[in-house]
């Protein structure tokens, strides 16, 4: 068998298939049309498919068990026994337990959602307790090995490493539990060993956050441990999102056969490695391809940085710097874009083929590579914006004094106590999702489109009235994705057909490429707001999407700093502000989900960030009058770190996550000062679970404990589109009937 790690890899893989075969796959087993035999027949069938093209393109090292019906760190919650006594006690087969996890079950929530380091793509929290009984089940991982194998393809398992696994975990101190959970790492890896596993992979990517000097005492402690195991594979720490600091130091102290290091996001990574001393026989896997962004790699560059690496360890092998995962699937069936935009990007499968190449090129010289092209082409620039850009000031940025505002508002606006609304969207039913496609494949004309969502919007209003709603929205129906809409209308982007990319589970999103200067045509969303406006007495929100989550939600040029493209797209919004406010609409919510994803994970790096993050909020919300009342939205998130920035954004009300983490967010802002008006989410949306009302209720009472009534808002914890009408109607219900009881009180 032979042990060289060899000289091209990839750190994991979309998994979603080249259709979103695994997302039709597993709906189809949850609403019962299919069963869990055809499930896994298509599950095996995309895992093949993928081995097959990573071999074909001669990759000489390929990963598996990155496969996942859901979440990988939920596979790695299960291969160790993390299971909460509540799903375990449900009696349910070993799918559908795992299934009761993600999505929760009959009365049981599911486990907390959260986003994975700074991507879009969001992982199950770990719940482990003092109690939690590790029991090593590595059926997945040597299912998957096996089943390559039976292919002629050797894999090397992922999952992640223990130390990760613990420091994302959710309860008390879970990292206490490390030496208990090692125990189970070892029979997992001596397991794998005796299936004849060479290599295995242990991502510990929590290592490029700041981490404190026991931390890294107990990662190293890990992996000598590990190391030392008698029967084992040959170990493969991968680290990905950034700079290891004194974490790369003490990797090197453990018997591990190889580490990878991310030289994309983290270039210090070189300079540590440089510093460590001698590598002796380990291999370093260098991560050079960006497996976060959808640019072309710079070859030459990187075969320059691939040559230092080289000189400094005896084994070298190439990499994508992180999972495929985070972008599409593949380029090549990208029919529509402009060719001097096409031949700029690599996809997941293009990576591949860039991966091979260095590996190639390293070893055999650099004949064969091609120059890079320049970074943008004279079309993608804007002189106009750039002028504006330069011309701005910080009272661009800034609004009149909130509690005169706040009168204004509540003059204007009247609205009782804990007023009741929504985060936006309505569900995204399959008549307008057939509507859209009718439209896109030109059996359905513009007019007709339009019709078809106006109706949606009305039906939207009328509910709203009926259920007794006091701020309405208008249901977001002709938008196919909250950035993608925005994406579609301004210039600078441009829409992909297939690019999906898993967000959480079976959702997929379709980010747009952010290539050039960014400009707004004309209104964007003013018809839609102002026609649900005038079906109604009541309160219409304009709904638009904040420049940080933009960014977040696109791929994004990197040849400017993120601020200014920030900036830009702001502008836009700006614009679109004023011709809201000049149409009639009163009140105006920019969604900023993001703004906690894409905090830098080094706490040296955030400030900067945080910084034109809040100033390009304040850019795009500070043109309008004191009287129009400015909304925003964040969610799925631990928000401590950014709550004096989510102040910062100065908006009059912040409606954000709350019902998973059961409302700690409240207490964070109180302890801030935070003197706004506040919606903390009293119903978990990405559950199908319906609230009832003493629930919400219950969670009212927290929220009343921490707020005073008087700044409160009633609202779930995020949009709706992701829910069907029945769950929607009757936990609307439950959460009006809640606020009106507690008002009587
Ligand atoms: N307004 C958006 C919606 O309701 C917000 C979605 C989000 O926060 N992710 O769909
Ligand atoms: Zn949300």
């Amino acid at each position: 068998m032979s042990t060289s790690f060899g000289q091209s890899t990839v750190l994991g893989y979309p998994r979603i298939g080249a259709n979103r075969e695994l997302k039709k796959a597993v709906e189809a087993y949850w609403a019962g049309r299919i069963d869990a035999g055809e499930l896994e027949t298509t599950a095996a069938g995309l895992r093949a498919e993928v081995w097959q093209q990573l071999r074909n393109a001669r990759l000489d090292s390929i990963p598996s068990n990155t496969f996942s019906y859901y979440d990988h760190v939920l596979d790695t919650a299960v291969a160790v026994g993390a299971i909460p006594a509540r799903f375990a006690r449900l009696g349910l087969s070993d799918l559908d337990t795992y299934f009761a996890m993600a999505r929760g079950a009959d009365t049981e929530p599911a486990l907390e959602l959260t986003k994975w380091f700074g991507t879009n793509y969001h992982y199950l929290v770990p719940e482990i307790t003092p109690d939690t009984d590790f029991t090593p089940n590595p059926t997945k991982p040597l299912a998957e090995y096996g089943e390559a194998k039976a292919l002629g393809i050797t894999t090397r398992p992922v999952l992640v490493g223990p130390a990760t696994f613990l420091l994302l975990a959710k309860g008390d101190d879970p990292f206490a539990r490390l030496d208990d959970l090692l125990d189970t790492y070892a029979r997992i890896l001596t397991a794998l060993a005796e299936a004849g596993v060479a290599w295995v992979q242990l991502d510990e990517p929590a290592y490029v956050m700041d981490r404190t000097p026991a931390e890294i005492d107990a990662l190293r402690a890990a992996y000598t441990r590990l190391g030392e195991l008698e029967h084992r594979p040959r170990i493969f720490v991968a680290t990905y999102f950034g700079e290891l600091g004194n974490a790369l130091p003490a990797l090197l102290e453990t018997p591990v056969e190889a580490l990878g290091i991310d030289l994309v996001a983290g270039p210090g990574n070189l300079q540590r490695l440089a510093a460590a001393g001698p590598l002796g026989g380990r291999t370093i896997v260098a991560g050079l391809v960006d497996g976060h962004n959808v640019w072309r790699t710079d070859l030459r560059a990187a075969i320059t940085t691939g040559a230092t690496v080289t000189a400094l360890a005896d084994h070298v092998a190439i990499s994508s710097s992180c999972s495929l995962l985070h972008v599409p699937v593949d380029l090549s069936v990208e029919t529509r874009l402009a060719p001097e935009l096409f031949e700029r990007l690599a996809f997941a499968r293009q990576k591949v083929d860039e991966v091979v190449l260095l590996g190639t090129a390293l070893r055999d010289g650099t004949a064969h590579v091609p120059v890079p092209l320049p970074s943008a082409p004279a079309g993608w620039h804007n002189s106009d914006v750039r002028a504006r850009l330069a011309a701005l000031s910080p009272a661009d940025r800034q609004r009149g004094a909130y509690a005169e505002r706040a009168a204004a508002q509540q003059a204007r606006l009247n609205l009782p106590d804990l007023p009741t609304t929504t985060i936006g969207s309505f569900p995204q039913t399959a008549e307008l999702r057939t509507a859209r496609a009718r439209l896109r494949a030109g059996t359905l004309d513009a007019d007709g489109y339009q019709q078809r969502m106006r109706a949606e919007v009305e039906h939207v209003i009328r509910l709203q009235e009926q259920l007794g709603l006091d701020v309405l929205v208008h249901g977001e129906p002709e938008r196919n994705d909250m950035v993608q809409y925005f994406g579609e209308q301004l210039d600078g982007f441009a829409a992909t057909d297939h690019g999906w990319v898993q967000s959480y589970g079976s959702r997929c999103v379709r980010p747009p490429l952010l290539y050039g200067d960014v400009a707004r045509k004309q209104p964007m969303t003013v018809e839609w707001s102002t026609y649900a406006q005038s079906l109604t007495s009541r309160p219409v929100k304009g709904m638009l999407t904040g420049p940080v989550t933009i960014l977040a939600w696109s791929f994004v040029r990197t040849d400017q700093p993120l601020a200014d493209t920030a900036d830009q797209v702001a502008l836009a919004l700006r614009d679109e502000c004023a011709d809201l406010q000049a149409a009639g609409i009163k009140v105006i919510q920019v969604d900023e989900p993001a703004l906690r994803e894409t905090l830098p994970l080094r706490s040296q790096d955030q400030k900067a960030y945080l910084e034109w993050a809040v100033g390009s909020f304040r850019l795009a919300t500070s043109g309008v009058a004191d009287d129009t009342q400015v909304h925003t939205h964040l969610c799925y998130s631990e928000f401590g770190e950014v709550i004096t920035a989510i102040d910062a954004l100065d908006a009059d009300v912040t409606s954000i996550e709350a019902s998973r983490s059961k409302m700690e967010v409240l207490g964070d802002l109180a302890a801030i000062g935070y003197g706004r008006g506040v919606g903390p989410g009293v119903w978990d949306i990405h559950s199908p679970r319906v609230p009832s009302q003493d629930e919400v209720t219950e969670a009212l009472r927290r929220a009343i404990a921490a707020v005073p009534v008087s700044r409160l808002w009633v609202n779930p914890d995020c949009g709706l589109k992701t829910r069907g009408y029945p769950e929607v109607e009757a936990s609307l219900r439950h959460l009006v009937a809640a606020a009106t009881s507690l008002r009587a009180n």
